[in-house]
């Protein structure tokens, strides 16, 4: 079915675009969209263009999303696979907008049989096979890369990414058992010493939220690494290198500039 995609895709890039004001506009308010190539920019727009006509965007209980407000979710989501594809987005298509943070029950049943319910507040979530969910509020709080804010988008599309191979771990997928040891020795010892630095009380630059489970860890400094890179790269520099690794990125050149 590849050749039915590629056919598809052409036709849609024949007839959309993202006009150059749209993109001025989206620089401006996502400052880490800045540095790219001009190849790398053209790829970026275009992936965004085919997310546009191949997601569903569903804005819910009064939500209504500009022009503006598409591209840029589109953007933020497109950058982290610029260099994988929009393929690693296959087999859902939902993109739900609530108009501020939102509310989810969570029930678990313990290991003493015990069921616990609680309820989260949360700016976005994303579940494997389901719907990418964002809060139209915390979308609008994206894009300081100066101090690491935090960003809903990057951060949930980040979920996806490592959800690909049905685990939501921390390990997304990758090419060989010894990129994943390698991996999992990296990734593993970065996430300790974090969390260690949490316990401690240390003041860190990645949200402590990043230290309660592995797959928040690596959404947490996606989001980092692609918002303030070269204070990712200042911390954690084995994490940033092998994020270079998986992402194929050097966010921190581009942005150094
Ligand atoms: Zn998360």
């Amino acid at each position: 079915m590849g050749w039915l995609r590629d056919w598809k895709r052409k036709r849609i890039l024949a007839r959309h675009r993202i006009d150059d004001a749209l993109w001025k506009r989206a620089q401006r308010h996502l400052p880490f969209l800045r540095g790219l190539s001009a190849g790398e920019e053209r790829r970026l727009r275009e992936l965004a263009v085919i997310f546009l006509a191949e997601k569903q965007l569903a804005p819910v209980r009064g939500v209504a999303l500009s022009d503006d407000d598409r591209v840029e979710i589109a953007l933020q989501a497109c950058l982290p696979v610029l260099e994988l594809g929009l393929d690693w987005y296959d087999g859902w298509v939902g993109v739900v907008v609530h108009p501020s943070d939102f509310h989810v029950q969570r029930t678990e049943t313990g290991e003493d049989g015990v069921v616990h319910e609680w309820e989260d507040e949360l700016a976005g979530e994303s579940w494997p096979g389901g719907p990418v969910v964002l809060s139209w509020e915390a979308l609008d709080d994206s894009g300081s890369v100066a101090d690491g804010g935090a960003n809903v988008v990057l951060h949930e599309f980040a979920h996806k990414l490592d959800m690909m191979d049905g685990a939501s771990d921390g390990v997304p997928p990758l090419p060989s058992r010894a990129a994943r040891e390698r991996w999992l020795k990296i990734f593993d010892a970065e996430f300790d010493r974090f969390c260690r630095a949490v316990d401690a009380g240390r003041e860190t630059f990645l949200d402590p939220y990043a230290a309660e489970h592995e797959a928040e860890f690596f959404a947490v400094a996606s989001e980092a690494f692609f918002e303030s890179p070269n204070a990712l790269k200042r911390d954690f520099p084995r994490l940033y290198e092998l994020f270079m690794g998986f992402y194929r990125q050097d966010p921190g050149k581009r942005l150094r500039a």
